[in-house]
């Protein structure tokens, strides 16, 4: 027998005290039991997570901690440990007192004699329902986190301090165009890496500093190099004191809004710079205005004192006249700047042949350069080229063209007119060259601005200063623009280039290739007369090409509004065709004598017109028109309409 010392005993009894304490201290329920499973301790841990006061359980087996349903696997983990095996852990579930169920880690280990023999087993029980709650709460956290990243419209990006990209979310590899987060990621330049701009280092500069950055512009390129404008939104995040700094972002793709602001602020722009050139326009004009008036007032004075010899009289109503001219002038050419920029002048853009254009402008100009002794040169080449225009606006301008190249030009100088191929394909360019002083190259960008005389004022030659700012938006109106070269000494040219377009042999080619061809041997119509009032020759070509194809119709033809309403009269046709735009009266008004004259108001009238406003449509139709067709002409529509008005051929 082996006596243990007194000072053993009272070590080995405090020993005992120690455990007893911390048994009782444990949050976790402490339980020992047999081998079989009777309880034999239960400390206060287990009270609390079961419920049951020791003496309640003492005795009874320790499956009476599990549910019915759960399977209880004690029995077969104490015969583990009586034959032998060390901690034994599982994780279960339990039912409390009350029948409330838990989630449990189980640990059991062996309980032995002195001699190292197993007699019975200890069971830690650590309740997990709490952890688990954790867990659970934080999967659903972690999965409505998952679907925002993963569905949001903004791009979304984690980044180390070093610009690492960790996570982008589909949004931002779509808004920064590459095909998914691998090819993202494998990118080196992918996250604003290659943003060199001031942007991306304010960018940079804030975070440093201040740790977070909201809705900072950057533009920056995606992976093709297109250009993107986003709103970045980026803030630091540091998971806990001395652990590593990370970046959370979000780039929204701002493009479409800085495009459609960039085209406002351009629109504005151009809307102050339009209402800056009016308000100058206007005050330039009643300047401009008050000079030939303030002549007019003055001479009118002195004529009315009545103290003038007659040769004063004379020259004082010589000099209202001139002021009044003057003053015309100025009025007709600032009411149509105004009406082309106002949208107000109506343009027929029509197939008209060079040539007669020149010789229209020649004729008017002619007797002026006679008496200033100037030779005009004109080649004849491309006379016969058509271009699209408005044939007396173009004339105004070829007017104005040479009427300055003689007034500016020097006593028996010459003028040469010409045609040349434009570099612009598909234009033509028709030159207006003098032997004038050239204008000063500081000059030319003045010249064509309204008002500006660039010095003629000072001297004797008359004009407004608005000639070639109203010519310049004719052409551009035309879709053209006036050129201008000049040699100081040597003269200047000013070239138009307009749009070529088919002439009506070309036209009728067009036609007759779709199928239409004349057939004189055909059918026979009932013989009859059309009268087309029109001053564009080229159209009258076209049409008497395209009667061709109707046999038995003799056509007559007034380019002036009156005449035609003459010859309406004179020869009661059984069609008038009607343009709209002629030189003398509007075909709204041939069309409204036509209507009220009884020798004419049964006369089917149709409108060929180039504009086609629906507006005048409706108001031709009702105030008497039959129809209303547009030009180009369409020659199967006009044949179907004739056929219609002036019956069908007869079919023997
Ligand atoms: P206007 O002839 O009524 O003064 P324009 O607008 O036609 O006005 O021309 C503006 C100015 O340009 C003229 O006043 C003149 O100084 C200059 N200019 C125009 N055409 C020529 C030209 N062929 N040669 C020299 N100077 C010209």
């Amino acid at each position: 027998m082996c006596a243990r010392s007194p000072d053993i005993i009272e070590r080995s009894g405090l020993a005992q005290s120690h455990l007893a304490a911390i048994v009782d201290a444990s949050d976790d329920a402490i339980i020992g039991h047999t081998l079989t499973g009777a309880i034999v301790g239960w400390n206060a841990g287990a009270e609390r997570i079961y419920g049951y006061p020791s003496g309640a359980v003492i005795g009874r087996s320790i499956g009476l901690l599990v549910p019915p349903g759960v399977p209880d696997l004690m029995p077969d983990v104490l015969r583990e440990v009586q034959q032998g095996r060390g901690l034994l852990r599982y994780n279960t579930i339990h039912a409390t007192r009350d029948g409330a169920r838990i989630d449990v880690s189980i640990t059991v280990s062996p309980v032995r004699d002195p001699s190292g023999k197993v007699i019975g087993a200890a069971t830690v029980a650590h309740n997990l329902t709490q952890h688990r709650a954790v867990e659970r709460a934080l999967q659903e956290t972690e999965n409505k986190y998952r679907t925002i990243f993963e569905h949001a419209r903004e791009g979304i990006f984690y980044a180390t301090s070093d610009g690492e990209t960790v996570a982008a979310n589909p949004a931002l590899v779509r808004l920064l165009g590459y095909d998914s987060a691998e090819d993202f990621m494998s990118d080196p330049g992918h996250l604003l890496g290659s943003w060199m701009t001031d942007q991306a280092h304010e960018l940079r500069t804030r975070l440093v500093g201040e740790g977070r950055v909201h809705d900072l512009e950057m533009e920056g390129c995606r992976k093709d190099g297109s250009k993107i404008w986003v709103s970045a939104t980026v803030v630091e995040m540091r998971e806990s004191f001395g652990s590593p700094i990370t970046y959370q972002g979000t780039l929204l793709d701002i493009s479409e809004q800085k495009g459609s602001e960039a085209s406002l602020r351009r629109e504005t722009d151009e809307a102050d710079r339009a209402n800056r050139a009016k308000t100058e326009f206007l005050s330039r004009l009643s300047h401009e205005l008050r000079t030939p008036l303030t002549s007019i007032l003055g001479f009118a004075q002195l004529l009315q004192m009545g103290r003038l010899n007659p040769v004063q009289q004379t020259e004082s109503v010589d000099n209202i006249l001139k002021a009044g001219r003057h003053l015309l002038r100025l009025i007709n050419e600032s009411v149509d700047i105004a009406g082309i920029e106002g949208g107000r002048m109506a343009f027929s853009l029509e197939p008209v042949r060079i040539g007669d254009v020149v010789k229209d402008a020649m004729d008017l100009i002619g007797p002026a350069a006679q008496q200033r002794g100037i030779e005009i040169r004109v080649f004849p080449a491309h006379a016969d080229c058509y271009l699209t225009a408005d044939r007396q606006r173009l004339v105004q301008v070829f007017l104005n063209l040479l009427s300055n190249a003689v007034k500016y030009n020097c006593e028996h100088g010459s003028i040469t007119l010409s045609c040349g191929e434009s570099e612009d394909k598909g234009k033509l360019t028709v030159l207006v060259a003098d032997t004038g002083p050239g204008i000063a190259p500081e000059l030319r960008d003045r010249i064509f601005t309204p008002f500006e005389r660039l010095g003629a004022e000072q001297s004797s030659v008359e004009g407004t200063g608005l000639g070639l700012a109203l010519s310049q938006q004719l052409v551009q109106a035309m879709g053209g623009t006036i050129v201008l070269e000049s040699e100081l000494g040597a003269g200047s040219t000013f070239s138009v280039p307009l749009p070529i377009v088919d002439g009506p042999a070309v036209q009728m080619e067009e036609m007759n290739s779709c199928g239409l061809a004349p057939d004189h041997a055909g059918p026979t119509y009932p013989p009859c007369t059309v009268l087309y009032i029109e001053d564009n020759l080229a159209n009258l070509e076209v049409m008497e090409l395209v009667l061709a194809y109707r046999p038995g119709v003799k056509l007559i033809s007034a380019m002036q509004g009156r005449l035609g309403f003459e010859l309406a009269k004179e020869h009661h046709p059984d069609l008038v065709l009607l343009d709209m735009r002629l030189a003398d009266i509007s075909g709204r008004q041939v069309l409204g004598r036509l209507q009220s004259d009884p020798a004419t108001v049964d006369i089917p009238v149709v409108i060929l017109s180039a504009e086609g406003l629906p507006g005048d449509i409706a108001s031709l139709l009702k105030a008497g028109a039959r129809a209303y067709l547009t030009k180009p002409f369409q020659m199967d529509v006009i044949l179907e309409l004739m056929e219609e008005l002036l019956g069908s051929p007869s079919t023997d």
